[in-house]
């Protein structure tokens, strides 16, 4: 297999930019910095997986740097090392069939929440972008098997997972939709961490968030038709 060639393939291409944009979105959006944290896409059509590099910042990051992955991990184009997360990235592709995207961050609130141990209650229907709550995932180091595991033991049905004591992972059908997970999960992080320390949150029940679920399934979809045709 060639590695490094200038063209590797005009859809990767695009999904390198893709995946360089919203490298670029999570510095802008303060969701993380520097080099912290990371992404990556599935790639369906030849079951490839597009990760961001190790240790690069985002501002820096160029196509090239993007690394290309089969499903096990080997490097199949590009010089960079591939995240050192790569592991719960491939643990999550394989663990759930719908992620088709994962996003990786250290924003500020949802991390504050990971350092305290503390998952993050319907305290807004917002958390619903995960599902009832955001569970936490038990504290290992970075990039070993065991971060990996602990994610995959953690996330159930949820689109987002705290790790404990580093920071937040969120996932979704593709990168717009995880990157969204990542972003209102910290909008709603910090306005619990400031509800905690104003008073006592009130959690909103189950059934509450039972329609919450229900109403995001139509949110922002086309208006339906209706039966009369009006
Ligand atoms: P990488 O630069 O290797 O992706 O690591 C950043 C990080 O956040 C590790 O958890
Ligand atoms: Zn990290």
């Amino acid at each position: 297999m060639k590695k490094n060639h200038a063209n590797e393939h005009p859809v990767q291409d695009r999904v390198k930019d893709e995946l360089l944009h919203y490298g670029r979105e999570m510095i802008a959006r303060g969701l993380t910095t520097g080099s912290g944290g990371n992404l990556s896409i599935l790639l369906r059509e030849n079951d490839r997986i597009l990760i961001s590099p190790s240790a690069v910042a985002y501002a820096e990051m160029t196509r090239d740097d993007v690394v290309t992955c089969d499903r096990h991990g080997r490097v199949i184009h590009g010089t960079r090392r591939p995240s050192s997360e790569l592991g719960f990235h491939l643990a999550l592709y394989d663990h759930r069939a719908d992620i088709g995207a994962v996003v990786h961050t250290h924003s500020v609130f949802a991390t504050t929440l990971a350092c305290m141990h503390r998952e993050i209650p319907a305290v807004h229907y917002l958390v619903g972008f995960a599902g009832h709550k955001v569970p936490l995932a038990p504290y290992a180091t970075f990039g070993t098997p065991a971060l990996a595991e602990a994610i995959i033991e953690t996330i159930g049905h949820s689109n987002a997972v705290l790790m404990a004591n580093h920071g937040l992972v969120a996932v979704g059908p593709d990168l717009a939709a995880a990157f969204n997970v990542a972003e209102e999960i910290e909008l709603v992080a910090r306005i619990y961490y400031q509800a905690l320390a104003a008073g006592e949150p009130q959690i909103l029940s189950t059934q509450q968030m039972d329609e919450v679920l229900e109403k995001f399934k139509s949110y922002g979809r086309p208006m339906e038709k209706s039966a009369s045709g009006h």
